[in-house]
């Protein structure tokens, strides 16, 4: 049986999701279509300075990327960044941003 919604399987016997509080189903419906890509971890930085220079390499070689910060979100995003990107397009950026951690002070 499968939470419809958190796509959890439990044991026969349970009818209701316990997070959800959803009916389960036995077969959980196709995934939903959204745009889904997944994204790989191409740089890591916890230096403000170097996340503004890759997101601007990157944005001018038309990557798309995503940030991911580790711990609480705030206006000064202090702590490690991960600049993710289609897995599609994780080779070029390492590539384009390879050299950055060297030249950080
Ligand atoms: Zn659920």
């Amino acid at each position: 049986m499968f939470c419809p919604k958190c796509r959890s399987e439990f044991k026969e016997g349970v009818t209701k999701c316990p997070d959800c509080g959803l009916e389960l189903v036995d077969v959980l419906p196709p995934e939903p279509k959204m745009e889904y890509v997944e994204f790989k971890t191409v740089f890591k930085t916890a230096n403000p300075g170097i996340i503004t220079i890759a997101k601007s390499i990157l944005e001018d070689a038309k990557i798309h990327y995503s940030m991911k910060s580790e711990g609480l979100q705030s206006i000064y995003a202090l702590g490690v960044v991960e600049i993710q990107v289609s897995k599609e397009e994780a080779f070029a950026a390492r590539q384009l941003l390879s050299g950055l951690e060297e030249n950080d002070v």
